[in-house]
């Protein structure tokens, strides 16, 4: 079984008398626990790729199936059950809530989006803050911890609900390349520990190494991968 499937997927914003073409029908699919990275320069359409993935908007055409579930068809409050179930986000800025501590971030989606009981919220809470390594720092607010500290507790925070899927679009994007490298080796880590599903973008080429599944985006459409350098003689 894939875990998403894309067919001939389309997406054009319309603006007014313009049309833009995002997503010029592309072809993919991702398998279950894997580590999967698309990436293109700015415009290419990473970001409306991951939106139409996390139900966030929809494709003008074609296909887009994330675990068995079609979800171009969904409604906006069908879409909102289904995230709300199954997707986590890691966003760019990781959105951390202020005036709440740590352990208050991640418990955010179990109060607000799927109503565990208290008991099972904390257990479930500390269990992600010791797979992050944030032990001993619950108890802080997000202007008392590091750039780093910030980003596992956003990763803690995308998997509290357990979701099959996390979506993380260009995390590594305000980052420098070993904390850039350090959210991604977590990331790997969560997926070896929880089986979840990593899908995430970048523009920087030298980040796709750390993936198992890259996909190349230019100009709204999947380019195939360059093929092997051909020694020219023995
Ligand atoms: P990336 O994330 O790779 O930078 P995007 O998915 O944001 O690319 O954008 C792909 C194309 O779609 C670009 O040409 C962009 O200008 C256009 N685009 C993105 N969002 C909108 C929107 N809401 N309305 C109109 N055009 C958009
Ligand atoms: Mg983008």
């Amino acid at each position: 079984m894939k875990l998403i499937r894309a067919e001939r997927l389309v997406k054009t914003y319309r603006t007014g008398e313009v049309d833009v073409p995002a997503i010029r029908g592309v072809d993919f699919a991702i398998e279950p626990k894997s580590f999967v990275v698309f990436v293109g320069p700015s415009g290419s359409g990473k970001s409306t790729l991951l939106n139409m993935i996390g139900c966030l908007d929809h494709p003008t055409s074609g296909q887009l199936t994330v675990m068995n579930t079609d979800v171009s068809t969904l409604d906006r409050r069908a879409a909102a059950e289904f995230r709300g179930e199954h997707i986590g986000f890691v966003f760019q800025d990781f959105n951390l809530i202020p005036v709440l501590t740590v352990f208050e971030n991640i418990e955010y989606p179990l109060i607000m989006v799927q109503d565990w009981p208290e008991k099972k919220r904390r257990e479930q809470v500390m269990r992600l803050i010791e797979a992050v390594g944030m032990s001993g720092q619950e108890k802080k607010r997000p202007d008392q911890i590091s750039g780093g500290q910030k980003q596992r507790v956003a990763v803690a925070r995308a998997l509290a609900t357990n979701a099959q899927l996390v979506l993380a679009d260009e995390p590594t994007a305000n980052l420098d390349h070993d904390t850039a490298y350090h959210i991604l080796e977590l990331m790997k880590d969560m997926r070896d520990e929880f089986g979840t599903t990593f899908v995430f973008s970048t523009h920087d080429p030298k980040i796709m190494g750390e993936a198992e599944v890259t996909f190349m985006l230019e100009d709204g459409r999947i380019q195939q991968p360059s093929p092997k350098p051909v020694a020219l003689h023995a």
